[in-house]
C-alpha cells in the first residue's frame, strides 16, 4: 500500500500538537534516537520521499515534527490519514552524557507518557557503537511508564554478520530487551519488516 506523507506541523509545546481536526485520530508512530543515529535516514527509507522530511530545516531540530501519511497521492489521496509519523528531536548531542531529561525540551516527557493516540515509540540504536546510557535512559523510562516500544538497531550494512550478533547481544543486555529490530537505510534491509510491525500496532 502506497502512504503519501503530508508534512503537519513542527510543534515546540504541549500545546501545538495536532489534535483531532488534523489527525483524525489516527494511530501515531513516534521516532526517537540519539543525534546522528540515522533516524532522518530511516525516515526517507520508509517512506520512500525526501519530501516530507524537513527536521533539517533550521529550528525544527529541537521540535516534535508531525507528519500524516495517506493511502493513494495526488488527487486520490484519501484526507483520512492512516498514520501519524512523529520525529522527536534527537538527543544525547553533548560530549558529556546527560540524563534525556535534563537535555530534552520539558514537553518531551509528557509527549511520551501523554499522548493519548500514541501506539508506539520506535527508539533506535545505532549498532556501530557500543550501547549508550542515554538509549537506556529512554528504554527504560518507556518500560516503567508501560508503553509500547519498539528497539530498533540502525546502520546495520556497517557489520558483517559475527559482529553484528556481538553488537546486538550487547545492545539487548544494555537496555534490557529481548527484541531488536534490524535495519539499514543505505540497503533498506529491514525496512519491511518494521513496516509490518508499524501496521500490526496501528491495526490494534
Ligand atoms: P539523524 O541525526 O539521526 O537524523 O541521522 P542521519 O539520518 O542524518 O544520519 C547520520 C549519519 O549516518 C549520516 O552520515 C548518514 O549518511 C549515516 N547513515 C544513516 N543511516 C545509515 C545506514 O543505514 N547505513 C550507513 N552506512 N550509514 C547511515
Amino acid at each position: 500500500m502506497r502512504l503519501t506523507p503530508v508534512f503537519l506541523l513542527s510543534a515546540i509545546d504541549a500545546a501545538h500538537f495536532p489534535g483531532e481536526t488534523k489527525t483524525f485520530g489516527a494511530p501515531e508512530i513516534a521516532f526517537l534516537g540519539r543525534s546522528n543515529v540515522g533516524k532522518s535516514s530511516l525516515i526517507n527509507a520508509l517512506l520512500g520521499s525526501k519530501q516530507a522530511h524537513t527536521s533539517s530545516t533550521p529550528g525544527r531540530t529541537r521540535a516534535i515534527n508531525f507528519f500524516s501519511l495517506h493511502e493513494g497521492a495526488g488527487d486520490k489521496r484519501k484526507v483520512r490519514p492512516s498514520l501519524i509519523f512523529a520525529d522527536l528531536p534527537g538527543y544525547g548531542y553533548a560530549k558529556i552524557s546527560k540524563a534525556i531529561s535534563s537535555e530534552w525540551p520539558k514537553f518531551i516527557e509528557p509527549y511520551l507518557a501523554e499522548r493519548e493516540t500514541l501506539a508506539l515509540s520506535i527508539c533506535l540504536v545505532d549498532t556501530n557503537i557500543p550501547p549508550q546510557e542515554n538509549d537506556s535512559q529512554l528504554i527504560h523510562y518507556l518500560q516503567e511508564m508501560g508503553k509500547p516500544y519498539l528497539v530498533v538497531g540502525t546502520k546495520s550494512d556497517r557489520l558483517s554478520g559475527n559482529v553484528l550478533a556481538k553488537s546486538l547481544a550487547a545492545l539487548k543486555k544494555k537496555h534490557e530487551v529481548d527484541d531488536i529490530l534490524i535495519v539499514s537505510a543505505k540497503t533498506e534491509a529491514g525496512t519491511g519488516a518494521l513496516w509490518q510491525r508499524i501496521h500490526a500496532v496501528a491495526a490494534e
